[in-house]
């Protein structure tokens, strides 16, 4: 499938992805050792991580750099509760339906790399630049 959306303008920034799968966001360790350095607290007590040869979620905050090889998976979590969130901390309304990202020059790979106008794993058809892009084309 062609690509509807053009390179240059490809996101409305309606929120809408963000607002669906961004509870479910997972940094890279790439990510959380970038964080670290940077002294990002404000984004690390978001996130845990579960170490190899324990099951308990450890926040980010309290991970050292030499623990990073040994996490098996990052996720995010509510740090005041320890559960699930329900919206990403990150995503700030500026507009009545503009919505940016709260940490745009660290954002976790996966949200740098997301592309759902694009046919394959993160296509998304409720994307608007999909859907105006659809319509301008005819599609
Ligand atoms: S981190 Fe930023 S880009 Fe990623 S889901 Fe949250 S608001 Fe969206
Ligand atoms: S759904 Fe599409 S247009 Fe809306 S923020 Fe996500 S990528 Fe941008």
């Amino acid at each position: 499938m062609d690509d509807p959306v053009p390179e240059e303008e490809p996101c409305e920034q309606c929120g809408l992805c963000c607002r669906i799968f961004g509870p479910g966001i997972a940094p890279t360790a790439a990510n959380v050792y970038t964080w670290m350095e940077q002294g990002r607290t404000d984004i690390l007590r978001w996130f845990v991580a579960f170490v190899e040869n324990g099951s308990i979620p450890v926040s980010c905050l309290d991970l050292a750099v030499d623990d990073l090889g040994g996490v098996v998976v990052f996720e995010m979590r509510d740090h005041s509760t320890g559960g699930y969130m329900s919206v990403c901390p990150f995503l700030r309304r500026v507009a009545k339906e503009r919505y940016l990202c709260g940490i745009h020059a660290v954002k976790p790979e996966m949200c740098c790399t997301y592309q759902p106008w694009i046919w394959g794993e993160t296509y998304f058809n409720r994307c608007k630049s999909l859907k105006k892009n659809r319509s301008k084309a005819n599609i």
